[in-house]
């Protein structure tokens, strides 16, 4: 662990810092509270040890800030109380200590509170870990490994904010898949998973870095694709179209006798309101429009008609 000692007395902190290394610790020194404090802020010490009375920020002031600091990972504090007083001591807990030991320092004691310290802060890097990676599934279709509608809802608040904010364009297209019922019945439904996960792959093969590729249902897919006008969008997309095809996955229940898709796109508006729910109903209705014309094949709309 990386441990800062805090304390304006040279002794005190002479004798805790041989304390933390001899505990196995790297060991950060400091002699105030303010100087304690930016060290925090760059060093990320896992546990701090500081004395209650010193100039600049005090140790409860100091306990205060980093409790308010607000990173994902914590921080065990054990405050050094020269004065034995229970007042103290519930007052460094209210501020957010976890622990406190009493001078002189017994090195011993403080061994034992690092060990406690290393146990509670690896408790808590492991549930950010946990936390990350769960809202990382929550946003993951498990089928494709897209996105899922979640994290398109979260993208979209984001882009429509952008977009009107500083005028930010971009496009949403909705691609389906052509006659998929009838691939199912045809070919089974473990088939047709293995279908949309090579779609998916497809999709995702072919847009730029920026854009970005979800699962909207069942057999529908979303782009979302910043900074693009309609026009780019529609070569974009009828690229993507053709390698759908190129993949040439049999599908007897198609014209084509490929899986094929359709797909609408819609664009954002320059100086208009962007919503990126109108701008869904817009690439809805496209891709009814290229549905109705047969299929395998991409329609553009505009926002705002
Ligand atoms: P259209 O060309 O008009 O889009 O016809 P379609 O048959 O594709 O349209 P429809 O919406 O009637 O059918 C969609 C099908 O997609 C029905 C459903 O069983 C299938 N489907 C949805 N999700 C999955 C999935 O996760 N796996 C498989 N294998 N099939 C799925
Ligand atoms: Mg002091
Ligand atoms: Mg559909
Ligand atoms: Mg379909």
């Amino acid at each position: 662990m990386k441990v800062l000692v805090v304390d304006d007395d040279q002794g005190s902190l002479l004798v805790a810092k041989a304390a933390v290394e001899q505990s196995g610790h790297q060991c950060l020194i400091a002699e105030d509270g303010d100087e304690a404090w930016k060290l925090y802020r760059s060093e990320r010490p896992e546990a701090v040890v500081t004395d209650l009375e010193m100039p600049g920020l005090n140790g409860l002031e100091l306990c205060r800030a980093i409790r308010d600091d607000g990173t994902d990972s914590y921080t065990y504090l054990v405050l050094v109380t020269s004065h034995r007083s229970r007042d103290d001591v519930l007052a460094g807990m209210q501020a957010g200590a976890d622990d406190y030991v009493s001078k002189p320092l017994d090195p011993f004691t403080l061994h034992t509170r690092l060990l406690v310290a290393s146990r509670v802060t690896s408790l808590h890097a492991d549930l950010a870990r946990y936390r990350v990676a769960l809202a990382e599934q929550a946003r993951t279709d498990p089928l494709t490994k897209l996105f899922n509608r979640l994290k398109l809802t979260e993208d979209l608040d984001e882009l429509d904010n952008r977009s009107n904010r500083y005028g930010q364009d971009y496009c949403l297209a909705l691609c389906d898949v052509d006659h998929f019922k009838s691939y199912n019945d045809l070919y089974g439904h473990p088939a047709g998973d293995k279908a949309l996960q090579s779609v998916a792959s497809a999709l995702s093969a072919e847009v730029r870095r920026s854009d970005r590729v979800y699962r909207f249902g069942g057999e529908e897919f979303l782009l979302l694709l910043p900074h693009q006008s309609l026009a780019q969008a529609g070569i974009l997309i009828e690229r993507v179209r053709a390698r759908v095809e190129s993949l040439r996955i049999d599908h007897s229940g198609n014209p084509s006798g490929v899986l094929t898709i359709s797909a609408g796109i819609s664009a954002s508006v320059q100086g208009k309101w962007t919503a990126g729910q109108r701008l869904l109903n817009d690439a809805d209705l496209a891709l009814y429009q290229a549905k109705a014309a047969g299929r395998n094949r991409v329609e553009l709309t505009r926002a705002g008609h």
